[in-house]
């Protein structure tokens, strides 16, 4: 095809599963190029979020979310170790406020250990007391495998994978057009430096762009592209010092985890994040106006909060797949079993265990990419 440069494989977007995934088929032998459009890696959900790595307690037995959180969260305590990524295992507790939620705490526990998470275990109010003085409940689930790590420390390791086995990441590069054809994906680069490269390979990960970048491919059946929705979650932080060292979460509801307290490894606390549906997945503004529901839930753990404490952090975009009211949905790793174009994954709907998950996501992606390669055969 002239005029177009000839590639292996292709990442859309270096974000913490861009990158995981370049690293794997980089490691796996192959020639890959990220693309991203911004100057530097994790500008988006990658650096807005928690930083927790997920023990794999609330999703639901066999979902790829349970699976790949509860696989990505040893791969990720092992990586982090060997690559001197920082993190801490400070464990976590669920507390129920009222007893009406205690039933909500005993399904957690099972649903985890049908999860293979075995190691959850009840607390009393006094030994919750004894590890964190500051929380009132009636109950608690002690997670002693559940942690936090460097996010950007995490995403260095990977691309540093990467590059020592051979790939780049092209900045500034946004995938603009696709289109299948029968040598492979021809894909449209934008930005200061246009291209046209003509891929074996191509792996959107383009996070809460993924299903918009999607449908610029064209030859990629409409109707297998589901509709994005997006639910913003704001922080806010503690002035002072933080009085708790493990994270603490109420019981969960309805889109997210419940406004929940995440230390990070400077000792820091931050409250978040709520659940906010937008139309678009391009405010970060942190409204000051919300700051009088975060008091009030963060009461029904930590009662002495002090007025005035909390202060606008920052917020993230979850890239969701269901719209508000709907249940829950999946993580979609699309191959060409489910759209029929060979040598093309797409990652949809990639929101929390993202993180924690990105090591099984990518192993996961090179599955769904051999699944197809062998159909195609
Ligand atoms: C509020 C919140 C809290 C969370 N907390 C946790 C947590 O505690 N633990 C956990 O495990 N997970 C958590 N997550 C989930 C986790 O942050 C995500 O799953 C993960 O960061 C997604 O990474 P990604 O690489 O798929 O997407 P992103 O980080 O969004 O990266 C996508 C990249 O693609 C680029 N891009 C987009 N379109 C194009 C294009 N057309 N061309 C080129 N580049 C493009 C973007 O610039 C971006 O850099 C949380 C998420 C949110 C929103």
């Amino acid at each position: 095809m002239s005029g177009a440069e000839r590639i292996d494989a292709v990442v859309i977007g270096a974000g913490v599963v861009g990158l995981a995934v370049a690293r794997a088929l980089a490691l796996a032998g192959r020639d890959v190029i990220v693309l991203e459009r911004a100057g530097e890696i994790g500008s988006e959900t990658s650096s807005r979020n928690s930083e927790v790595i997920h023990a794999g307690i609330y999703y639901p037995t066999g979902s790829v979310k349970a699976r790949t959180c509860v696989d990505g969260k040893l791969a990720l305590y092992r990586y982090c170790a060997e690559h001197g990524v920082a993190h801490a295992r400070c464990g976590k507790l669920i507390v129920a406020t009222d007893e009406a939620q205690i039933p909500t705490l005993a399904d957690l526990k099972e649903k985890a250990a049908a999860n293979g998470v075995t190691d959850l275990v009840w607390k009393t109010p006094e030994e919750v007391a004894d590890l964190e003085p500051a929380v009132r409940c009636v109950a608690a689930l002690w997670s002693p495998s559940s942690g936090i790590v460097d996010s950007h420390g995490l995403m260095l390791a990977y691309l540093g994978d990467a590059e020592t086995a051979g790939s780049m990441v092209a900045f500034h590069a946004p995938l603009e057009s696709g289109a299948v054809t029968p040598e492979g994906l021809r894909l449209e680069v934008g930005g200061p430096a246009p291209m046209t490269l003509l891929a074996k390979t191509v792996i959107n990960a383009a996070g809460l762009y993924a299903i918009e970048t999607a449908q610029r491919i064209a030859g990629l059946p409409r109707e297998t592209l589901p509709t994005a929705h997006f639910a913003k979650g704001s922080y806010y932080t503690l002035a002072g010092r933080s009085p708790f060292s493990r994270l603490i979460y109420p019981v969960p509801e309805a889109a997210g985890l419940g406004v929940h307290v995440t230390v990070d490894l400077g000792g820091a606390a931050r409250f978040g994040p709520d659940v906010e549906w937008v139309s678009r997945p391009d405010d970060y503004d942190v409204d000051p106006e919300r700051a009088l529901a975060f008091y009030e839930a963060v009461r029904r753990y930590w009662p002495d909060l002090p007025d005035g404490a909390l202060q606008p952090g920052y917020a993230g975009i979850r890239p969701k797949l269901q719209a508000p009211g709907e249940p829950a949905r999946d993580f979609v790793i699309q191959g060409a079993e489910a759209h029929g174009v060979p040598g093309l994954v797409n990652l949809f709907g990639i929101e929390s265990p993202g993180l924690t998950a990105s090591l099984a996501l990518a192993d996961l992606t090179l599955d769904t990419l051999e699944r197809g390669r062998a159909q195609a055969a």
